[in-house]
């Protein structure tokens, strides 16, 4: 049998939220476990070179400013767990939550969670993509990596809300040029957004090209730069080559929630349904924090600012764990605590 260790509060993630929350909870002396499944600290934004959004720093890399934010929540006590993925929770007769590591490699208990599991942006699995990922010309954020793109041509690829919106908003802010594929005739986004992207299109010169795919991205010979990219015509199922400075990919978000069913209520896309006020999920005793959650708006601030809301709310629960009322939303309503 694994060894079982008790905490005031496991913190499943150590992305922006769960290290946020972990200060905040260490500072004030409770006894505070952060498991993580990666062998490093820190999340998606461990992942990036240049954060210009994150108020306080003009500029920042996402690998110092996981640092501080690691080193801060290890000084009040914190302890951190790497290699610790959470495969499952149950809840215990006393009521305690026990959180299973790695499928049985060991137990811990506390008397709360917050979940910070994050969401992962999805990707298209084409050749160039990961190795162009790592150089910093494949982006999945238009308000992170917009600004880098100034008088830049930008291939976008998706055709739902987000990819029109964030299309719109490199074309009209940024980009030189933009030109947008989408591998069906028709658009799933709004009919309102489509029409505003075509009238985008005609005051900025946009080349929208359905329905067509993103088959390769050529990197340049120092493996730095994009030297092109390759497109399939679906209806000719002709390719063409065209040259681009960068590729943002706008096709959609998979939250790290799997293993949470059944244990959380969760919306048809697994994000993890919440009162957006407190952070209560459905399960009493579990909170939430970050990317992984419903509505969340998916940036660093905000990511950090829900791990302080969790962890807040942590602590009116362990002080009295009867205010705790079920009074789980619809998606979007908002409940008193
Ligand atoms: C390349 C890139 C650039 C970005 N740039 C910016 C930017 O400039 N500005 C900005 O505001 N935002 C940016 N973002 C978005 C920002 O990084 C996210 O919004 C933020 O990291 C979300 O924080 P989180 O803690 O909710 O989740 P994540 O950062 O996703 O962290 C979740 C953590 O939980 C771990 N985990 C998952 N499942 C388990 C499990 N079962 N057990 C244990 N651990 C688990 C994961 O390994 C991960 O470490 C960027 C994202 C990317 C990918």
């Amino acid at each position: 049998m694994p060894e079982t260790q008790e905490y005031d509060l496991i913190i499943i993630g150590s992305g922006p939220a769960g290290l946020a929350a972990a200060l905040y909870a260490a500072r004030d002396r409770y006894n505070t476990l952060v498991l993580e499944k990666n062998a490093l600290p820190g999340g998606q934004i461990l992942f990036t070179e240049r954060i210009e959004n994150y108020p306080g720093h003009e500029r920042i890399s996402g690998p110092d400013l996981v640092e501080t934010m690691r080193r801060q929540a290890e000084t009040f006590g914190a302890k951190l767990k790497m290699q610790a993925g959470a495969t499952a929770i149950r809840r215990l007769d006393d009521g305690r939550l026990e959180v299973e590591v790695n499928a049985g490699e060991s137990l811990h208990r506390a008397k709360a969670i917050i979940l910070t599991p994050g969401s992962d942006y999805r990707r298209l699995g084409v050749p160039g993509e990961e190795e162009m990922r790592q150089a910093g010309k494949v982006s999945f954020c238009a308000t992170c990596d917009g600004a880098f793109y100034r008088g830049k041509h930008i291939l976008t690829v998706g055709g739902g809300n987000t990819a029109v919106e964030d299309t719109i908003y490199l074309a009209t802010r940024f980009a030189g040029k933009v030109t947008m594929v989408h591998r069906r005739t028709e658009f799933r986004a709004q009919k309102v957004l489509v029409e505003e992207l075509n009238q985008a299109a005609k005051d900025k010169g946009m080349d929208i090209k359905v329905p067509y795919v993103l088959e390769a991205i050529v990197p340049a010979a120092d493996a730095q730069q994009i030297d092109h990219v390759v497109l399939r015509n679906l209806d000719t199922d002709k390719t063409e080559q065209l040259r681009v400075d960068g590729v943002f990919l706008f096709v959609g978000m998979v939250p790290n929630t799997g293993w949470l069913r059944g244990v959380v209520e969760m919306n048809e896309h697994g994000y993890i349904a919440c009162d957006c006020t407190t952070l209560k999920t459905s399960a009493p005793g579990i909170f939430v924090a970050g990317d992984c959650r419903q509505q969340a708006a998916m940036q660093l601030a905000t990511a950090c600012g829900d791990g302080v809301v969790a962890s807040m709310m942590f602590k009116e629960y362990i002080r009295n764990p009867k205010t705790w009322r079920k009074t789980m939303p619809e998606e979007g309503a908002v409940e008193g605590w």
